[in-house]
């Protein structure tokens, strides 16, 4: 079955290739060449090892140095491309601006980067330091600034692997302004990402004429183009363009295992080291590899007299295991594939940075004495008991009289148990900053009709902490803020993050308020501090009573 799956995509691709193929003719008439594309995505700050020994840039350089050899013994080329967001989500890379994360790359050898919608978590200082850290270029052709009209990074690069020419084009999520923090985007714009490709591609074939284009892309997979309430992705970008325009589209950001069951329509949950047939849209080859560097996607191609062609295409699992339970309760975590062992340069690279961030974040700040639900499939939901926590900590740190924010800001749950700054990162990881407003009761009403508004199953679903309401047909009825009907002439002040106050995930802008104030407090230092005050937590206080209903 997957043979004739492969099978059925190289012929797509030839066919494909062989009507927009304009070639400069560095290659030689009837010579074969081998290509190898190497791609990952979505790293999120996973430049060490998992506590179960999984991923890690250490044996994903052991894994590339292999394939590197594999191929070029036999007078192949490899390129190796990443679809973007490097940045945020382990706490030892936050601390240190994902600084052994980029040296990590340049160890690896990556040739080229999407630019994704996390690379905007810091400001664009930070970014620029990390491009001028890499050796590989940051690319995107829709990312504008607004003030000048000019890009805020390359379009593309070009490679030459034995003369045949590669162009690779970065592209990035239009959502990027809406779901990013809309502090740092005042001045930068994210122009449709499909129309900007359409622009390069027939740019590149203008002037540089390469034998095959690629796009990096951070924009997301989604089965048959059904994006909902995200921008448009990959399959949507390939359907846009003239018939095998792209060659491949390396991707990112939905953070999958683009392996598809059958046309439009991925593998739900995809075994590792199993078969993996990748989306073919248009004559344009789609590949994800999932997230965390967990796997490196390999595409291995043949081109000839002008023609690509796919041989092979594999997801090669780095380390990863799965956890095996015993009946005494207790469990094992077993690898799929033989252990790829670190690379021992590597080590050395990263080990100090490790060190560094570790002893930033192993302090134990306090304790709690049950789990406070953080993960996605509640905050996302209902109210939970951790974002109740966060809000007290906003509204104790503001002295605000309620406090609101998007089920989609807490990233994790914390454990029962000691509890450390670690933990409280994971939760809260994007650096934002505490704001309070201070509304008429009337304010508050609207503000609170609109966010509760916002649907279950989306980042935009909202948390509450010190008003109950119910919420039918667009109405806010029974609204109290701390146990009292609201007074709509009387002022309450509302504590959010500055996510929110700007707009984030749809919220009603607050920040042009005249009562607006941005604290300048880091969420995360924010909630450290309020766990040192309040331990040991009882988790029973802060368990949701049913006081919001939104139906
Ligand atoms: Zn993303």
């Amino acid at each position: 079955m997957m043979c004739s799956g492969i099978k059925a995509l190289a012929m797509a691709l030839v066919g494909a290739l062989a009507l927009t193929s304009t070639s400069s003719f560095g290659w030689e008439k009837d010579k074969t060449y081998k290509i190898t594309i190497l791609h990952t995505n979505d790293h999120h700050g996973h430049f060490w090892r998992s506590e179960h020994g999984e991923y890690g840039l250490a044996a994903q350089k052991t894994l590339v140095d292999r394939v590197r050899h594999e191929v070029e013994s036999q007078g192949g080329s490899v390129l190796l491309l990443s679809g973007g967001d490097i940045n945020t989500g382990v706490p030892e890379s936050d601390v240190l601006d994902a600084e052994p994360d980029f040296r990590g790359m340049n160890l690896i050898g990556y040739d080229a980067m999407a630019v994704g919608n996390h690379e905007f978590d810091n400001p664009l200082s930070v970014l620029r330091q990390q491009e001028k850290l890499a050796k590989f270029p940051f690319l995107s052709a829709n990312i504008y600034q607004k003030s000048t009209g000019e890009r805020l990074f390359k379009p593309w690069a070009i490679f030459k692997p034995q003369g045949v020419k590669v162009a690779v084009i970065g592209l990035t999520t239009d959502d990027t302004a809406k779901i990013g923090n809309p502090e740092y985007f005042t001045d930068i714009e994210f122009r449709k990402p499909a129309d900007e490709a359409k622009l390069v591609i027939e740019e590149l074939q203008q002037s540089e004429k390469p034998d095959i284009i690629i796009a990096a892309t951070h924009m997301g997979h989604y089965d048959n183009g059904n994006h909902g309430s995200n921008a448009p992705g990959d399959v949507e970008l390939a359907r846009s363009l003239p018939k095998g325009a792209l060659s491949m589209i390396v991707g990112g950001h939905s953070q999958n295992p683009v392996c598809m069951e059958k046309s439009n329509r991925k593998i739900k949950d995809y075994i590792p080291g199993t078969p993996c047939t990748p989306d073919l849209q248009n004559g344009t080859l789609i590949v994800q590899a999932h997230e965390w560097g967990k796997y490196v996607g390999r595409a291995d191609f043949e081109f000839r007299n002008g023609l690509l062609t796919l041989k092979r295409y594999r997801l090669l699992p780095v380390n990863l295991k799965k956890e095996l339970k015993w009946d005494n309760g207790k469990s094992e975590w077993v690898l799929y594939l033989p252990e790829i062992p670190e690379s021992p340069q590597m080590l050395t690279l990263l080990s100090p940075f490790q060190k560094k961030g570790k002893a930033q974040l192993a302090v134990k700040l306090g304790s709690v004495n049950q789990k406070l639900e953080g993960d996605r499939n509640k905050v996302r939901f209902e109210q939970t008991n951790l974002a109740r926590l966060i809000l007290n900590a906003q509204m104790a740190r503001s002295k605000a009289d309620f406090a609101a924010m998007s089920g989609g800001g807490i990233r994790d749950s914390i454990e029962a148990g000691n509890i450390t700054y670690k933990d409280v990162l994971k939760v809260q990881p994007f650096g934002n900053t505490l704001v309070y407003v201070d509304f008429t009761g009337q304010e508050a009403l609207d503000y609170l009709t609109a966010v509760a508004q916002k649907k279950p199953d989306s980042g935009a679903y909202p948390q509450f902490a010190n008003v109950s309401f119910n919420a039918a047909g667009g109405k806010l009825s029974a609204l109290k803020i701390k146990g009292e009907p609201v007074d709509l002439a009387k002022t309450y002040r509302m504590a959010t993050l500055s996510f929110n106050g700007a707009g984030g995930d749809g919220w009603p802008k607050i920040d042009g308020h005249a009562s607006y104030v941005n604290t300048g407090f880091i969420d995360a230092e924010v909630l450290k501090e309020y766990i040192q005050k309040n331990s040991p937590i009882d988790a029973a206080t802060l368990a949701p009573q049913g006081e919001v209903s939104m139906k």
